[in-house]
């Protein structure tokens, strides 16, 4: 079964108004240079960045903007927060889930992630979820259970319908921005591992048809040969997504 192969950028809390600016005209500049079969690229700015975004990919199909993150509530009463549906409003399409940085830095917990999933799945916003076990985890043989606690709790509760909107991205957290990549054989082990899981959950239909990206230290050097692997379909790219020609290199790096 032929799985969409994306690559995502996220751009964390970097970039001023100028940069990022600079940064979707250059991207998007090389992509109308390339041959390329419909890759799915999203990018994932900050908040503030987001509408400008939104307006310069505008016409191009291959090219989706996203939030970083959003809040657990419809609306009211949370000063400071950014709701799913103003996300929507402002043409996302995408909302990234349980970002490793999100879970460590602002406390995000399993069951919070599951009621933000479900949440964003409700406005129509495609959730990329982020799962990963931390190194301590990786040392001690735990890998595999930290990942399918992270899965069992935050988002096996969905309805396999549900399940069908969501992107999956394996992130584990000694490798993010660390330059320590997971070699393929962690990558695809991991990776077979969280479809098996899928699997178990909602039948092989739906786990083949899921996507499931990589992202850890991803770069234009390392990518090819980690979007080579069966169950590796593209990348969730932090650094490198900041320099257009490393994020347009790893574009080109997804097989056809
Ligand atoms: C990330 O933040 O999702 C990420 C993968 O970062 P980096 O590529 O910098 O490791």
């Amino acid at each position: 079964m032929s799985r969409k192969r994306i690559v995502a950028g996220n751009w964390k809390m970097n970039l001023l108004r100028d940069e990022a600016k600079a940064l979707v005209s250059e991207i998007t500049a090389m992509l109308s240079d390339e041959e390329m079969r419909n890759p799915e690229i999203i990018l994932f700015p900050s908040f503030l960045h987001i509408h400008l975004a939104v307006s310069m990919v505008a016409g191009d199909p291959r090219i989706h903007v996203g939030g970083q993150n959003c809040a657990d509530k419809r609306m009211g009463a949370f000063t400071g927060e950014v709701s799913a549906a103003m996300l929507r409003s402002f043409g996302c399409s995408h909302v990234l889930i349980g970002h490793s940085e999100r879970r460590i830095h602002f406390n995000e917990t399993d069951s919070l992630l599951a009621s933000k999933i479900t949440l964003v799945l409700s406005e129509k916003l495609t959730a990329v979820f982020c799962i990963g076990e931390n190194r301590s985890e990786r040392e001690s043989g735990q890998a595999f259970d930290a990942v399918q606690r992270q899965l069992t709790e935050g988002l096996f509760h969905l309805e396999p319908e549900k399940i069908r909107e969501c992107i999956l991205a394996y992130e584990p957290v000694w490798a993010i921005g660390t330059g320590l990549t997971a070699t393929p054989e962690q990558a695809q082990e991991m990776h077979a591992f969280i479809r098996g899981a899928v699997e178990n959950r909602y039948g092989s239909e739906i786990s083949n048809s899921l996507s499931i990206l990589y992202g850890g230290s991803c770069n234009e050097k390392n990518a090819a040969s980690l979007f080579s692997l069966p169950d590796v379909d593209g990348g969730l790219i932090g650094g490198a997504s900041l320099k257009s020609r490393s994020f347009v290199d790893i574009v080109k790096s997804l097989p056809s």
